[in-house]
């Protein structure tokens, strides 16, 4: 039987809806959510996600700002602007766009976002927090794989899971979420023998890697849930010989879809989910800082 099809875009649409009545909700009674991302430089695809941030943001009733720096701009200058955003009681949300010039180091500027303000749930103090089962703001695309897990219906306790790749924002959050709902986790990565043998022991496969169909159907078990982290542009020809540029998850749709037993498709799956989830990390983060702990 063919895969069932985890479809992240009318996920997210459903998430949206919710998000737009809580935003609201929290604007009649505590005054606007406001989200400023902070671009540094003139990289053309920044903008162009910026650009798509904004459209979102406004359809659920968020308020969006763009604050660009000069690619010039030091990172002594991109820390006081990001503690100008933290001290400024608008601004209920901050956006890093990544890639950051080469002088500016990522994780520093990230260290900076106030926690309760990091809606993108970046910051390494967000990231900790994951390790005690009590995250403040997870990061995005780690809740859209959850998300789509979730849905699966499949249960996580006691599954054997898998996740290749390991990085700090997607697949460490993931394997640590995975662990929180009591899977048995593999971490995989570049360094792992025999990735095969790992991945067709997994009842729940998480492939977060940036390598065009790396999984085919050899890696997966019958039935297994299968979740699609990678973005890939590519260029290849059609059998009719036209050349064509598209976009391709890190694991062979065509071939796993007929063994898989759920498997999220790219696109349509992990991104737009993300995307949704931003939006539903701004609402909570707008929430707990009339509550704050720290
Ligand atoms: P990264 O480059 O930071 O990490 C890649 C990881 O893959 C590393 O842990 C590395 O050890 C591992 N790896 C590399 N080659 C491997 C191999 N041959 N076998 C097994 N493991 C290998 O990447 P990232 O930022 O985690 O992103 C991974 C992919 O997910 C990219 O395609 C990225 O575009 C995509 N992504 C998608 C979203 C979304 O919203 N859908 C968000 C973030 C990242």
């Amino acid at each position: 039987m063919p895969a069932q099809i985890l479809d992240g875009a009318a996920y997210a649409a459903e998430i949206r809806a919710a998000v737009t009545r809580q935003v609201a909700w929290y604007t009649a009674h505590h005054g606007p959510i406001k989200l400023s991302a902070v671009l540094v430089g003139s990289d053309a695809g920044g903008r162009l996600y910026a650009e798509s941030q904004r459209k979102l943001s406004i359809k659920v009733g968020v308020q969006y700002e763009l604050v660009e720096l000069p690619e010039s701009a030091t990172q002594a200058e991109l820390l006081a602007e990001i503690d100008r955003l933290n001290a400024d009681p608008e601004v209920t949300g901050i956006i890093l766009q990544l890639p950051l010039p080469g002088h500016i180091e990522d994780a520093v500027t990230q260290y900076r976002i106030d926690p309760y303000k990091d809606v993108e749930g970046v910051n390494p103090a967000n990231i900790g927090l994951l390790f005690y089962g009590e995250p403040l703001i997870a990061p995005c695309t780690a809740l859209a794989v959850t998300e789509l897990i979730r849905r699966s219906g499949v249960p996580q306790r006691g599954a054997e899971a898998v996740v290749v790749g390991q990085s700090r924002i997607v697949g460490r959050p993931v394997t640590m979420f995975l662990l929180t709902h009591l899977a048995t986790v593999t971490g995989c990565h570049v360094a792992t023998r025999d990735l095969a043998a790992h991945t067709r022991a997994a009842d729940i496969l998480v492939v977060a890697v940036g390598k065009p169909r790396l999984i085919g159907p050899e890696y997966v078990k019958p039935g297994a849930v299968v979740i699609d982290v990678g973005i890939n542009r590519i260029t290849e020809e059609t059998p009719a010989g036209k050349v064509v540029r598209r976009t391709v998850g890190d694991v062979d749709f065509g071939s796993v879809s007929k063994i898989a037993g759920y498997l999220s498709p790219v696109p349509g799956g992990v991104g737009p989910l993300t995307v949704a989830m931003l939006l539903r990390n701004t609402v909570e983060a707008a929430h707990k800082q009339l509550h704050r702990r720290m």
